[in-house]
């Protein structure tokens, strides 16, 4: 489904979003991508796809204009997601076509897989592996129509100040990317380390902002119309990984980085491609290796379970062979693609060291370091995430507004940035350049009015909160509630063992806490259910009936 500002000329319209039931966590999942399909889908005259039942053979779809095509898709079985986009884009006769597909993970119905969207991703809860059940290789859509806008003058007027205002403002974006948090998120103690067991690393230096720039960037990479380009792109110049090349970004870092135990930035780059070639999460893939890692240092799996390979804490070729074994579903590599919930319902003795909530496991962000964290992994309706759970890391460790251990206040915090990002994420633009125009929690809403015609000022938040609370609905239907929000053991039964907040826990009374104040918040019950009052304020009533 595309925004109401996907594809105007405005910077970073590109976003578009995919919902589907989880293969990851078997619950409720809604995806947001950069990419050109969605802008393409509008100019065919269509804000959105609904794609139904599935196919006999492998196909491919094609979307020309606003005429649909199922295609023989037998001739791309088994390849990489890379040289499939090529042969999408010439299936549309244009390379400013919009394409996505997924990879040989995807075909094994791997339950972490992704969805390649011209080289960016509907990364996290498996959704590739929907498309595998369905035998849906891909999807390209090009169209020459014309988006209409209320007022083109004015968006004209926004577009240029908001341009001027993002290069001015997003330098250190442009420069470092996302990677220059790595360094500031392991000095304060919250950096997942060897498998979320501490959250310090030691070997930071070698793997961040400025390591990278200085020896492996090559380039920017940008969405669509970006002014910021946020992506960093780098290159393996020697080594044994010497020519490996990839997008790469702080989670991705953090992830196959410290939480594999792994220093060589080489092995990093060298993975985090490995993983876009066969369509796999980067981040449940690394953490998915991680559990292995310690499964295999504490003798519970073996290198028979391995197929020989030495799966050990900084070890990057293991961390690449591993990630193959899981694609291919080859020995050990068969269970963890079935994701954590998987592995926990095979193997209940592993408990303690399976790391995730409702089957994803989390972002590179330990949330013994900041409390609002918890919340975000607990209350986000697709599991563990960083995004649609709320990035609390400027308000409680760059603002200093919050004590990062206090626990009162996180849950109207929490609550807040959950339903900003739930309405950004529906129009149709980056959140990186949301302040640019005005999309903050006090919106103006004068570029919705210039692109609709409608005045929105207003109804943002409460359209945000409506969101969440409807995806809450959907969770609470399928029978999630309090429980489902819980953490897992490693962060409330243990303590951080060493490094900058050493000592530090969160117990499950001081989590209950959190989840009580945040249930307040949102007006749903104590166990996390949506009150009739709550639908009654919000409009969805009548859903429920
Ligand atoms: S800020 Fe980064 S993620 Fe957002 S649209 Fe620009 S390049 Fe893409």
């Amino acid at each position: 489904m595309a925004g109401p500002l996907t594809g105007l000329p405005l910077p970073a319209a590109t976003k578009f979003q995919l919902t589907t039931k989880s293969p990851e966590t078997g619950g409720y999942l809604c995806s947001n991508c950069s990419g050109r399909v969605g802008t393409q889908l509008k100019r065919c005259g269509f804000d959105g796809m609904i794609i139904e039942g599935k196919g006999s053979d492998w196909t491919y779809i094609t979307v020309k204009e606003g005429e649909v095509a199922f295609e023989d898709a037998s001739s791309l079985k088994g390849k990489k997601t890379g040289e499939t986009l090529e042969t999408l884009y010439d299936a549309v006769g244009s390379n400013k076509g919009g394409a996505l597909t997924v990879g040989p993970a995807a075909e094994r119905l791997v339950r972490i897989s992704y969805v390649c969207v011209d080289r960016r991703a509907f990364g996290r809860g498996g959704a590739g592996a929907v498309l595998g059940s369905k035998k849906l290789k891909g999807l390209a859509v090009f169209g020459t129509g014309i988006i209409p806008v209320a007022d083109p003058r004015k968006v004209d007027e926004i577009r240029t100040g908001a341009f001027k205002n993002l290069r001015e403002s997003r330098g250190n974006h442009t420069k470092y990317g996302t990677a220059q948090y790595i360094q500031p998120i392991n000095e304060l103690g919250c950096m997942p380390t060897r498998n979320f067991q501490t959250t310090y690393f030691e070997g930071i230096g070698k793997i961040d902002h400025i390591a990278i720039f200085d020896n492996y960037k090559i380039g920017n990479s940008a969405c669509d119309r970006c002014p910021v380009a946020c992506g960093t792109l780098a290159e393996v110049k020697e080594g044994p990984y010497k020519g490996a090349k990839a997008r790469t970004e702080f989670e991705n870092i953090g992830l196959l980085g410290p939480n594999c135990g792994i220093d060589d930035f080489g092995a990093i780059v060298a993975a985090n491609q490995l993983c876009d070639e066969l369509g796999l999460d980067t981040m449940s893939g690394a953490n998915m290796v991680a559990l292995a890692m310690e499964l295999f240092e504490r003798g519970l799996i073996t290198k028979k379970d391995t197929l020989g390979i030495e799966c050990r804490f900084g070890n990057g070729k293991a961390l690449l062979d591993m990630l193959t074994l899981i694609a291919e579903r080859r020995g050990i590599g068969d269970l963890l693609a079935e994701g954590m919930k998987g592995v926990e319902s095979a193997k209940p003795e592993w408990k303690p060291y399976l790391v995730h909530v409702k089957g994803m496991s989390p972002a590179a962000y330990d949330p013994r370091g900041f409390y609002g964290n918890a919340l975000t992994y607990g209350t986000s309706v697709r599991g563990a995430c960083h995004n649609v759970g709320g990035w609390t890391i400027r308000a409680e460790l760059q603002s200093g507004r919050y004590d990062r251990f206090a626990l009162e206040g996180k849950g109207s915090l929490v609550h807040t940035i959950q339903d900003n990002r739930a309405y950004v994420d529906s129009l149709g633009i980056c959140t990186v350049v949301r302040g640019s125009m005005e999309f903050s929690d006090n919106p103006k809403g004068e570029t919705m009015e210039a692109a609709t015609g409608y005045p929105f000022t207003r109804q943002l938040l409460e359209i945000g909160s409506r969101i969440y609370s409807m995806e809450r609905m959907i969770l609470n239907r399928e029978g999630l509630a309090r429980k489902g929000d819980m953490l897992p053991d490693r962060f409330l039964k243990e303590a951080v063992p060493s490094g900058p907040i050493a000592g530090q826990v969160l117990t499950e009374e001081m989590y209950n806490r959190l989840l009580d104040e945040y249930y307040d918040s949102r007006g749903w019950d104590r166990n996390g259910v949506v009150t009739e009052g709550t639908r009654e304020r919000l409009g969805l009533k009548e859903l429920t009936a």
